[in-house]
């Protein structure tokens, strides 16, 4: 399985490059730009340009009224959390057709965790807020992989996002086409793999939807599929997960290994369980033997190649 489907992106405009910013600046992000741009297409949203505001702009805060974060003008009081909740309305038909979405931390427009709140005074309040654009999105669409640049810079949380939206494209590919019950179950079967690394119960659970859908009305199948499949994917996995799916992808092909390999590939298996070796490497010696031995249902694992190799996201120990 060397093809992979091109994701969509959203994306805060500023973090490509584009001078939006408040200041006339950008917020350039690199690993966008450098590394991802090969790889997906991008739908550039600013909030803040898209309500009229022009750049350079006064800055906007978010602010405590009674209990909710309202995006306010610094320059004038104006309440513009409305207009910029909207913009995510106006665009809901693009959005729906996205994989993912890259927002830009620290604005109240974009900001997605942890914002300061002020109050009346300008005095920070207590708690803390997201964006009005972000809080839209998020609210429109639940299950969109949805991260803020900031934290794509922890190499764990950037490769379980990058997973999450080649697979979210994979299957968006899948359900707008002509498919059949078969394609599904093909489809459910090359993610074996990759659902349990996130939750054997989610994979149970999409299991059993698939069983349904030569029976039930395909569409409604779909649905469902879909939205478990996402929801799978959205659980965190781990080194320990992960361990006990090399170790039942080692139970497939160890037969077809002699003693010397399968010694081998275990040692790797356990050092990574140790947290002395990256994910990559015992990956690659899998696909190496399964590649080598020609076994046809490991080499279409969607886990053995989740994304294009060339944003080695899985080198970094920490995974
Ligand atoms: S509103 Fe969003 S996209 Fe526009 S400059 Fe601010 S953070 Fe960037």
């Amino acid at each position: 399985m060397n093809a992979y489907e091109r994701p969509v992106l959203g994306v805060s405009s500023c973090l490509l490059g584009a001078p939006v910013r408040y200041n006339g600046g950008h917020s350039r992000y690199r690993f966008l730009t450098d590394e991802l741009d090969r790889h997906v297409d991008w739908l550039p949203i600013c909030p803040e340009t898209e309500i009229g505001l022009g750049v350079p702009r006064p800055t906007l805060r978010l602010q405590d009224s009674d209990g909710a974060g309202r995006v306010i003008s610094s320059a004038d009081g104006a309440d513009r959390t409305d207009e910029l909740a909207g913009v995510a309305d106006q665009h809901l038909k693009q959005l729906r057709r996205l994989d993912g979405y890259v927002l830009k931390n620290k604005s109240p427009s974009c900001g997605l965790f942890a914002l300061p709140v002020f109050d009346d005074n300008g005095d920070l309040a207590r708690g803390t807020g997201r964006g009005a654009f972000a809080d839209r999105l998020t609210r429109l669409l639940p299950n969109l992989p949805v991260e803020e640049q900031g934290r794509l810079s922890d190499a764990v949380l950037r490769e379980h996002f990058a997973e999450r939206v080649f697979a979210h494209a994979r299957l968006r590919a899948l359900l707008e086409g002509d498919w059949t019950a078969r394609d599904l179950v093909e489809f459910h079967t090359r993610h074996k793999l990759q659902l349990m690394a996130h939750s054997p119960d989610g994979y149970r659970e999409t299991g059993r939807i698939v069983a349904r859908a030569g029976l039930e009305d395909l569409e409604g199948v779909g649905a469902s599929y879909g939205e478990a499949f996402r929801r799978t994917l959205a659980v965190k996995s781990s080194r320990g997960k992960h361990a006990n799916v090399l170790q039942h992808a080692f139970g497939m092909i160890s037969p077809r290994l002699d003693d010397a390999r399968r010694h081998d590939l275990l040692a790797e298996i356990e050092t990574y369980r140790r947290g002395d070796a990256p994910l990559s490497l015992p990956i690659a010696l899998l696909r190496h033997h399964c590649a080598a031995e020609d076994v046809a249902w490991a080499n279409e694992q969607s886990y053995l190649r989740p994304y294009p190799d060339s944003l080695r996201l899985r080198h970094p120990v920490a995974v």
